[in-house]
């Protein structure tokens, strides 16, 4: 038993101790308190700082990182997704050293910036095993993109052939993603959907309503989207436009429950988040990749005022500068000055270690969890160390407790 002394300890479940103490046990929190004058002496003390749970990274794409600064910011969506084709056609084997290596820079970039858990999506099984011997946990999400598929079971039955061969650990998983509405055929959803439900606790991922071009395509079947379906030979003449917003158009297939995590939002009316309410299904935003796509400003401040669950992501380095979560929180203030600290600082943990399952030992300081925990410095005369904690804080300042 070792037990730890910080003038700040952020256990999310409950407000923050001042002049606290945890109590680590092999690996497990044991107990949490303030710290009495008798306190013992031995107790090891951690200087100037908070800690708090490592963060949740609940949306990125580990694969991709090879395109760092790849793919130039634009000003609409669908000329970014343009850029990030055509990047991706230019650049190496998926199995490639280069692509291999950014994929390890990227795990030692997440660990050193606070991350414990990643969601990482990714249309190879690639990063499963650089994340398996890391360590962080992880959900691997399989992501399928098929408009276009004449035998969507098989699609998916391939799929998930190729998950089983995959070893899972006890922290890192694989499982099932959908692309986004406008490049999964409604049968492919399906089949995700039942494939996901057979096994007891795979969360599964979508992209959905991230930009204007999606909601048009969901709406009317025509605009940008169609246009570039078209050109990538992905068009299917059979597609029906399910007309409404792509919220409701996965909602009524059934697709939208607590396991899935809809990531981006940002063209989600309030009677989208109503709907994702009454799903349960948690909202990942990634704001700084939207404002680089095109996809445009997240509207945090409904997010939170809906009562959805909002978890954080990064995205990929294709569209995001690093995998900082504590820069992903800068700017979730910036956009959001109304929405306290402290839901911001749960979205990063709790939240994130709840829409992929790994809340049971992860997101909150409690006797019984993993003391997966972090130390962040503090200047001294920081009075509000939560909304300090939101303001930007560098890879520097970040420690993990051993
Ligand atoms: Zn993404």
């Amino acid at each position: 038993m070792i037990r730890y002394h910080a003038p700040w300890i952020l256990p999310i479940n409950e407000p923050p101790i001042r002049d606290g103490w945890i109590a680590v046990d092999r690996g497990r929190v044991a107990a949490t308190g303030r710290r009495a004058p008798a306190d013992d002496a031995d107790a090891v003390d951690l200087g100037e700082v908070v800690v708090l749970p490592g963060l949740v990274n609940a949306h990125t794409h580990l694969e991709l990182s090879y395109l760092r600064g790849a793919v130039p910011p634009s000003a609409a969506f669908i000329t970014w997704v343009r850029g990030l084709i055509a990047a991706r056609r230019q650049g190496p084997d998926p199995r490639a050293p280069e692509v291999l290596a950014a994929i390890d820079d990227a795990i030692s970039d997440v660990i050193a910036s606070g991350t414990a858990i990643v969601g990482d999506v990714g249309n190879t099984l690639t990063t499963f095993g650089p994340l398996a011997r890391s360590p962080l946990a992880a959900v691997v999400f399989y992501e399928l993109i098929r408009f276009n598929a004449p035998d969507p079971e098989a699609v998916v039955e391939q799929a998930c052939r190729e998950i089983d061969t995959l070893v899972p650990t006890d922290r890192v998983h694989a499982s099932l993603a959908a692309h986004a509405p406008y490049s999964v055929a409604p049968l492919v959803f399906r089949a995700i959907r039942r494939a996901v439900d057979r096994e007891p606790f795979a969360p599964c991922s979508v992209h959905l309503s991230e930009a204007a071009e999606e909601v048009e395509f969901i709406r009317s079947g025509g605009g940008p989207w169609r246009a570039l379906l078209q050109e990538l030979g992905s068009w299917d003449p059979a597609w029906v436009p399910p007309g409404g917003t792509p919220v409701q158009f996965l909602d009524d297939s059934g697709f939208l429950d607590a396991r899935v995590l809809a990531v981006h939002g940002v063209q989600m009316t309030d009677a989208d988040l109503r709907r994702l309410v009454a799903r349960g299904t948690p909202l990942v935003t990634c704001p700084r990749s939207n404002g680089q796509t095109g996809a445009g400003a997240p509207p945090i401040e409904d997010f939170y005022r809906s009562g959805v669950r909002v978890a954080i992501g990064t995205d990929s380095l294709a569209s995001a500068p690093d995998l900082n979560l504590f820069a992903e929180l800068a700017t979730m203030r910036a956009l959001a000055p109304g929405v306290p600290a402290a839901a911001l600082l749960d979205s990063a943990t709790r939240q994130g270690a709840r829409a992929l399952a790994f809340d049971g030992a992860y997101g909150t300081i409690e006797p019984g969890k993993y003391a997966r925990l972090i130390t962040v410095a503090v200047p001294p005369g920081t009075t509000d160390v939560e909304e300090y904690l939101v303001g930007g804080i560098q890879p520097e300042q970040v420690r993990w407790v051993e």
